[in-house]
């Protein structure tokens, strides 16, 4: 599944210009104009990356990021802060803010990506990169292409989001509800067994001649994307 950035930003104009780039690099955006929109918006989604404005209107960025970093289920979520130059720059720069990065305004889209893609890869490698590769299995994020032993591979767009979630986490064994949860959403409803459907299908489209099977099946635990099986091709 592509990695969620949610924008927080009052400043209209910069809001959808990041927006813009950030879908066109593949990442699913959400969009919150001050700090309560933000928090409840981080309460129905966990971000895998926020891009926070140090100036809000009611609640300020410095506040999100405290209150982010003071609950345990965001306690970890990468922030990287918009500032203005002068506003309090030495303050953000001593990261005391809890942010893990930040970017002082104006600045390009280039170096905003070059900071993103740096805090994705230190806290989930394998998120921010745009191909994936796991023994002979490749995926590409942006073409939505997959290839096994350079062999094209039609998935449908489940199969490639299940594929694309269990190579981010190779040899790690995930039930169905934790795939549910992670490829499908967890405000959807979708019975387990839709899991053994999709899973099916994604290891019948995997299955070329004289390959192993890349997932495994653990018995009343669920599955996991078994890189060895993939590397022994
Ligand atoms: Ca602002």
């Amino acid at each position: 599944m592509n990695p969620y950035v949610l924008i927080v930003e009052d400043e209209q104009s910069l809001a959808t210009l990041l927006q813009y780039n950030l879908e066109k690099e593949g990442f699913r955006v959400g969009m919150a104009r001050d700090g309560d929109e933000a928090m409840m918006m981080v309460d129905e989604e966990q971000p895998d990356l926020l891009v926070l404005d140090w100036m809000l209107p009611k609640v300020s960025g410095i506040e999100v990021c405290r209150r982010l970093r003071g609950r345990a289920d965001s306690r970890n979520v990468p922030i990287i802060m918009l500032t203005a130059r002068g506003e309090e720059t030495d303050r953000v720069r001593g990261l005391d803010t809890g942010a893990d990065d930040y970017v002082t305004k104006p600045f390009s889209m280039t170096e905003l990506f070059a900071r993103i893609r740096a805090v994705l890869r230190r806290i989930r490698p394998g998120l921010a990169e745009d191909r994936v590769t796991c023994g002979d299995i490749s995926i590409d994020r942006v073409a939505h292409r997959v290839t096994r032993a350079d062999v094209d591979i039609h998935l449908g767009p489940t199969e490639f989001r299940l594929l694309d979630y269990l190579m981010q986490h190779p040899g790690r064994v995930f039930s169905r509800e934790q795939l549910l949860d992670a490829v499908w959403g967890s405000d959807v409803y979708v019975e387990v067994r839709t899991v053994d459907v999709h899973i099916g299908r994604l290891r019948k489209a995997l299955n070329l001649k004289d390959r192993p099977d890349p997932i495994r099946t653990v018995r009343s635990a669920g599955y996991s994307f078994d890189i060895d099986s993939a590397k022994a091709a």
